[in-house]
């Protein structure tokens, strides 16, 4: 179980969706994160436990019209930053937020190393 916000539109986004998490935040309350674009790029920010913790770590200086948002309850990877949603592709181009299990993970994550994809979490996101 987690809680994901989404928002796109002309206010601050990462105010929106800091607020949206912390209604979500019965939802899952193992870490947080939000990832907030402009149209040029995506910054994520993430932290372990609460809302807060999150809020007191995002910089005055993340701008940008959308974004998206988690509270996580972890059941594959510790419970650290980096395991914390949302996750960045290599390229930075896109940021997911994912809610439950991947049942067969561990067979595509193979599949895919094997094909020269590198991993920097452990989730099954
Ligand atoms: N399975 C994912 C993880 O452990 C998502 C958990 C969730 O729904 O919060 O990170």
């Amino acid at each position: 179980m987690c809680g994901i916000v989404g928002y796109s539109g002309k206010r601050s986004s990462s105010e929106v969706l800091l607020q949206g998490l912390k209604r979500l935040e019965y939802r899952g309350y193992d870490s947080a994160g939000i990832a907030v674009g402009d149209g040029t790029k995506i910054e994520v920010i993430k932290r372990t436990g609460k809302i807060k913790n999150l809020a007191a770590a995002v910089p005055d200086t993340v701008a940008g019209g959308f974004g998206i948002g988690h509270t996580r309850w972890a059941t594959h990877g510790v419970v650290n930053d980096l395991n914390a949603h949302p996750h960045m592709s290599a390229d930075g181009k896109i940021a997911i937020c994912h809610n439950g299990i991947i049942e067969n993970y561990l067979s595509l994550r193979d599949k895919l190393i094997s094909e020269g994809f590198e991993f920097k979490t452990e989730t099954d996101s």
